[in-house]
């Protein structure tokens, strides 16, 4: 059962709780209990010793960094973009993880309310609906994901599984882009005409967006 006192601090960093905040913490949980290791701390976060591998870019993975310390900055959380909803919690001693997968589909046909689906579809996919309707969401929202924070074992698929090894985050020097002086991890630099630029400069990247990972995505700052 996740405690409500996570539930808080998974609220403080995705601004809301809904159903699939609650389940990323609450498949987290039984991740880290099924690897018998704690959330990371200090050392593990330092030397990424423990790893979380998510599928999605939602909700569902801020509950997974939450829970178990692996965040998009300390480089012990990988994403890979396949659009489905899942933890895999490895330990890189042995490469031995646990993945726990949740069928969002039967979640919503046995815990979501129809009226709490109906609003869903008018607030937020439709983008209609009054404030009332949105104050409304938000209270049923809320009321699920509550409900989601006991969610028995069950209802997860889980494996054990064995990894292949990751590397861990290089470390590269910065060297600096010749048309904006601005200093560039050395792996981000390309070389046009001889001079060193960098992607911003050159207007293309590859960026995690709503949708996954985009390549070519165009530089959006206006200058
Ligand atoms: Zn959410
Ligand atoms: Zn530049």
């Amino acid at each position: 059962m996740v405690d409500r006192s996570l539930i808080e601090k998974a609220r403080d960093l995705h601004g809301h709780i809904c159903p699939f905040l609650i389940l990323g913490l609450r498949a987290s949980e039984i991740a880290l209990k099924k690897l018998g290791i704690e959330k990371v701390g200090e050392r593990e976060s330092v030397r990424e010793d423990i790893l979380a591998i998510i599928e999605c870019n939602n909700c569902f993975a801020d509950g997974v960094q939450v829970a178990t310390g692996c965040t998009f900055g300390n480089n012990c959380l990988i994403y890979l973009d396949v659009g489905k909803n899942a933890l895999t919690l490895v330990k890189r001693s042995d490469w031995e993880g646990v993945r726990v997968y949740i069928d969002g589909e039967k979640i919503r046909e046995k815990y979501f309310k129809k009226e709490a689906l109906e609003l869903f579809e008018k607030v937020i996919v439709k983008k209609e609906g009054n404030s009332k309707d949105i104050e409304k969401l938000r209270e049923m929202w809320m009321e699920i994901g509550y409900n989601m924070s006991n969610i028995s074992e069950d209802e997860f698929k889980i494996e054990k599984i064995k990894l292949k090894g990751i590397e861990r985050a290089p470390i590269f020097e910065s060297l600096r882009c010749e048309k904006c002086g601005e200093l560039v991890m050395k792996t981000k630099i390309v070389s046009i005409n001889g001079k060193a630029v960098c992607l911003s400069c050159l207007g293309e990247c590859e960026a995690v967006v709503g949708r996954g990972i985009l390549s070519n995505f165009k530089i959006p700052y206006v200058r």
